[in-house]
């Protein structure tokens, strides 16, 4: 047996693997995330979220506190805040709600907000306004270390993803984010979700 048998048999044997630990796409709906400040100047002094249901990635929650989101042509009411608190607030909008809304929100990642868009969050009778805090999330995968060693990819690159039903699509520029903290997951907005017409269950396959 030479290397290049080697090379193929464990090619063989990498797949395998991968056909047992699907990624799981999940289709995230428009959400805001809120620095101790805002949620404060929305909620009153010393306010908590308080946790309705666990995300997918470790640590993250959805609260059961709801925004509304305005802009110069739209509003849109009962929006979901996620926890726990940030650095800086976070609006997430798809293309649709950005339109509705009347505001600019570019394709970003998590985080990168630099000229991003602006709008006001109302909670009880509180209104704030969050300049540069809108974007329309990159669509992403979040893996673990050991899954991207199997997938022989890293943090930052950039992959394209088969998937495969009733409406069959194919997303370049998907952003592999790499941390032990992840669960492996790829993340898409309600725009691509319709797009594909996605379903719970659904996996992500990388192509080459
Ligand atoms: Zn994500």
């Amino acid at each position: 047996m030479d290397n290049h048998d080697i090379d193929i048999i464990a090619e063989r044997i990498i797949e395998k693997i991968l056909d047992h630990r699907p990624i799981p796409i999940e289709a995230s709906g428009r959400h805001v995330h809120l620095c101790q400040k805002d949620l404060e100047s929305l909620f009153g002094a010393g306010y908590s979220l308080t946790k309705k249901k666990e995300l997918s990635q470790p640590g993250q929650f959805q609260s059961n506190e709801k925004v509304m989101l305005i802009g110069p042509k739209g509003v849109i009411k009962n929006v979901s805040i996620l926890g726990p608190v940030r650095v800086h607030t976070q609006v997430e909008v798809s293309k649709t709600d950005a339109v509705a809304l009347g505001i600019q929100a570019p394709v970003r990642e998590s985080g990168d907000l630099k000229g991003s868009g602006s709008l006001f969050i109302v909670a009880q009778n509180s209104i704030i306004k969050a300049d540069e805090s809108v974007i329309v999330a990159k669509r992403h995968i979040h893996m673990t270390p050991f899954d991207a060693k199997l997938y022989r990819v890293k943090n930052g690159d950039i992959v394209k993803v088969k998937i495969e039903g009733e409406r069959s699509l194919i997303f370049d520029d998907v952003v592999i984010r790499v941390s032990d903290k992840y669960k492996a997951a790829m993340h898409i907005d309600f725009d691509e979700a319709n797009a594909c017409c996605y379903l719970k269950g659904m996996n992500a396959k990388l192509i080459r």
